[in-house]
């Protein structure tokens, strides 16, 4: 896996001109999409952010050592008895869901000498995680409950801000702004990705962007999103064969050849984030060509059409998954590019050195475009 720090930083700058003066609290959970919270973590920190969000308490303790102790680090999930101790030892902010989890942190807080702040989140549609309408009402009437959880910032999520038309996000906005006309000296935050395009309105004092900063499309208008590819999965060639019309290919000989053919086998499969889901159905692209898959995607190999490519192919050579064909390949198999980031396996090795000079096309071709989408190649 190669991932552009370069370019994951020019998104992050592109948000944060979108924004204006909103800050940005970068979402890094499932190690930042995949692509490695560590490094990814560090770049942004060197581009300016000190808040993060994460999912769990361990993702926090990873990220902790890499953006050091001066900066937010906020769980998702809540607190739970049994990350007490990491939330603690790791100065992780929790935040808070539900009137179960304030009650039990605010028992933690009043137990330590410096409990750490927290953030508030109150569902306003999503029906995921946070505090239902009554429930918030009853925390925000409880001052000393509210006291003992020292929250820094009140948020909401948006269930459909890809979609600047659906309802549902001016209903949220409604339902947020209301919620939050209880405690009016609390800073807010209510937009992902999606919702930096929804306007002023719905940026307020933080915004939250995560599939964004890593080179993902988040809207139904992609046409509008200024963002560099970030990752990039390469395989290896381990073999090129010739095979005759009606012999079949992998397990459970779930493709037979309609024609003579050419395959190259790649040195990636399913446990390297390549979906079962791709079998007979996903492309990789070789030289800018979009390769097919032919066969069931196995667990370390995945074997593509090369008969069409005339470039240039030999064993060693690599094809290339993700980079700027990630939504592509991600509607191909009926799945989000969120999805196709997170998957991308532990074995891989990650580079996050500059991106090699030499280019792998050896000659410039048309880019694969499928006809179900009108995503734009990016940079
Ligand atoms: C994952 C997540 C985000 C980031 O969403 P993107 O769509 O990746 O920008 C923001 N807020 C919450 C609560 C999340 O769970």
């Amino acid at each position: 896996m190669r991932v552009n720090l370069d370019n994951l930083r020019y998104n992050y700058e592109a948000i944060k001109k979108r924004v204006g003066n909103a800050k940005i609290g970068a979402s890094v959970k499932a190690d930042a999409y995949g692509l490695g919270a560590t490094q990814v973590g560090r770049a942004l920190y060197g581009a300016g952010c000190r808040i993060f969000f994460v999912a769990t308490a361990g993702e926090g303790k990873i990220l902790r050592d890499s953006v050091g102790p001066n900066s937010a680090i906020y769980v998702l999930n809540g607190p739970s008895p049994r990350d007490k101790g990491v939330l603690l030892g790791a100065k992780l902010k929790p935040v808070i869901n539900s009137l179960e989890q304030a009650r039990f942190w605010a028992q933690v807080s009043n137990s330590v000498n410096e409990p750490p702040y927290t953030a508030i989140h109150i569902d306003t549609g999503m029906n995921r995680l946070g505090f239902d309408e009554e429930e918030f009402k009853e925390f925000a009437r409880d001052k000393k409950l509210w006291n003992a959880l020292n929250p820094e910032w009140v948020m909401s999520h948006l269930a459909c801000a890809p979609d600047k038309d659906h309802p549902l996000n001016a209903k949220q906005l409604a339902k947020f702004k209301r919620a939050a006309a209880q405690l009016p000296m609390t800073p807010l935050s209510l937009a992902n990705t999606a919702g930096t395009y929804l306007g002023k309105p719905y940026h307020f004092q933080m915004v939250r962007p995560g599939i964004g900063l890593y080179g993902g499309y988040a809207t139904k208008n992609p046409e509008q999103e200024d963002i560099r590819t970030v990752a990039t999965l390469l395989a290896p060639i381990l073999q090129i064969r010739n095979i005759n019309k009606g012999e079949s290919i992998g397990y459970n000989a779930s493709y037979t050849a309609p024609r003579d053919m050419q395959i190259a086998v790649l040195g990636a499969g399913y446990a390297d984030g390549v979906p079962v889901l791709a079998s007979n159905k996903g492309f990789a692209t070789l030289h800018d060509e979009a390769v097919p898959i032919v066969g069931r995607v196995s667990m370390d190999i995945t074997m593509v059409d090369i008969t069409d490519v005339h470039m240039h192919k030999e064993v060693g050579g690599v094809v290339v998954f993700r980079g700027d064909q990630l939504e592509n390949e991600a509607n191909e198999i009926g799945t989000v590019n969120y999805e196709m980031l997170t998957r991308m396996g532990q074995r891989l090795r990650r580079d996050y050195g500059k991106p090699e000079k030499t280019k792998i096309q050896t000659e410039k071709q048309k880019p694969y475009q499928p006809s179900k989408s009108g995503y734009k190649k990016r940079r």
